[in-house]
């Protein structure tokens, strides 16, 4: 799939053979086993991976994953994906992603540290915090990020904070992180409600998942004067059309068992049920594949936020695009986390860190560019936006590859 979106977007683009050869292909691909001593004592081997996909525009950055089904070709996929988010965004990064096999649910804290450590400790020779900067991503944590930045610092032998992104903030994390993506959603959002003639400022909301991005998003929404008349997790969603209260929401029922359906003054209704509730915007922030050739054609929103990565599939997309519905892809809407990332980076390289305000001000300033250079695209190559998003990064990169030219 990631391929055929480069080639789609390179047919746009005119791109020479050659080139796109160049773009299709990852950079480097590190495949690592290595032992750990669990806490029986027995000795378990793991096997890790790491992949940089293109170095044109900058050091690669982008999260690792531990997960019991992840494969190279997956993290491959993945860390093409990263370079074309950093792309469209304009920040001077190529895309990379990392990945252990493991089920962590089957692990103790002491045996997650030690796995961390020895997985740090044999990407150490291309990790960098000016060559290739991780940050976290399913399974992987603020905490874990620590003990990875810990790792690469006893070996450097001073502390190196600038070598992974997502750190707790005592660490040299970066205020506003926690609430990047999830921002960066609505402010596109908003973006999207101004295309389309009216506002996010009133405008009924439904919010698929209530985690990181889906509660961040919320609470950002309500904040901006829209109604959020649905949310849900993975046990369910709950409805109200009149609006339902996200503070308490969010401060009384996220993250525990049962969650947002323990609130009982509104409609208990699936996820199915969710999708195609009557609203303005809809957020899908939480799993891959929810929008389907299924549902595609009973969404009832005029504008689609993909805080979720690939929550649309191929051929809901191009049903979504024939009735007018506007999708702002997942490489852009969802892009704050990692432009965030991007801010966290530029702090510890400089040791001077920035007030959430102002973090908060650049990060909605880049969102909101992304957004119009994205739309102008469409409507000047007459395509959805997430060919146009496509289109804008991987011009970026293909420029940028050419410019430096081929060694030697
Ligand atoms: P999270 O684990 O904090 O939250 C996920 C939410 O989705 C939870 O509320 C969970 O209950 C719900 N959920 C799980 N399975 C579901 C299902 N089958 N149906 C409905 N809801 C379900 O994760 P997150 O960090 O909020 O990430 C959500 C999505 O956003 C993922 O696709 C992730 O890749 C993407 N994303 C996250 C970030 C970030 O900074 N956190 C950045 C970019 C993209």
């Amino acid at each position: 799939m990631a391929r055929q979106q480069l080639a789609m977007a390179s047919q746009y683009l005119n791109l020479d053979e050659g080139l796109h050869q160049v773009l299709a292909h990852p950079v480097r691909q590190v495949i690592t086993a290595f032992p750990v001593v669990l806490d029986s004592g027995e000795v378990r081997v793991f096997e890790g991976y790491r992949v940089q996909h293109n170095l044109s525009r900058g050091p690669t950055k982008g999260g690792i994953r531990y997960h019991p089904e992840v494969d190279v070709e997956e993290v491959t996929a993945l860390a093409m994906w990263m370079t074309w988010k950093c792309a469209v965004v304009n920040i001077p990064y190529g895309g990379a992603k990392g990945a252990v096999k493991v089920n962590t649910k089957r692990l103790s804290k002491r045996e997650l540290e030690k796995l961390t450590r020895r997985y740090a400790t044999s990407i150490n020779n291309i990790m960098g915090e000016r060559s290739d900067i991780p940050a976290p991503d399913i399974g992987t944590n603020a905490e874990v990020m620590g003990w990875i930045m810990d790792t690469y610092s006893m070996q450097a032998g001073y502390t190196v904070p600038g070598v992974v992104t997502g750190k707790p903030l005592e660490l040299g994390g970066s205020e506003g992180r926690v609430e990047a993506t999830g921002r960066g959603v609505v402010v596109t959002a908003a973006e999207g409600c101004k295309s389309l003639g009216t506002s996010l400022n009133g405008a009924k909301v439904v919010v698929q998942g209530f985690g990181n991005v889906g509660s961040v998003a919320a609470r950002l929404a309500e904040q901006e004067g829209a109604i959020i008349v649905a949310v849900s997790d993975a046990v369910g969603g709950i409805y109200n059309p009149k609006g339902l209260p996200i503070n308490e929401l969010y401060h009384r029922y996220s993250g525990v068992e049962g969650g947002v359906r323990n609130y009982t003054e509104c409609e208990q209704i699936t996820n199915e049920q969710l999708l195609e509730l009557d609203c303005d915007v809809l957020m899908p922030s939480a799993i891959q594949e929810q929008i389907t050739v299924a549902n595609a054609d009973k969404i009832k929103a005029k504008l689609v936020v993909e805080g979720a990565n690939g929550p649309t599939t191929p051929e809901a997309d191009k049903i979504l695009y024939d009735k007018g519905v506007l999708v702002i892809p997942d490489i852009l809407a969802n892009a704050g986390g990692v432009v965030t990332s991007y801010f966290e980076w530029v702090q510890d390289l400089q040791n001077y860190f920035w007030e959430e305000a102002q973090v908060n001000d650049r990060l909605s300033n880049i969102m909101r560019r992304s957004y119009h250079a994205v739309y102008e695209t469409m409507n000047q190559h007459k395509v959805d936006m997430r060919t146009a998003a496509m289109i804008i990064a991987v011009q970026r990169v293909a420029e940028a590859t050419t410019m430096r030219g081929i060694f030697p």
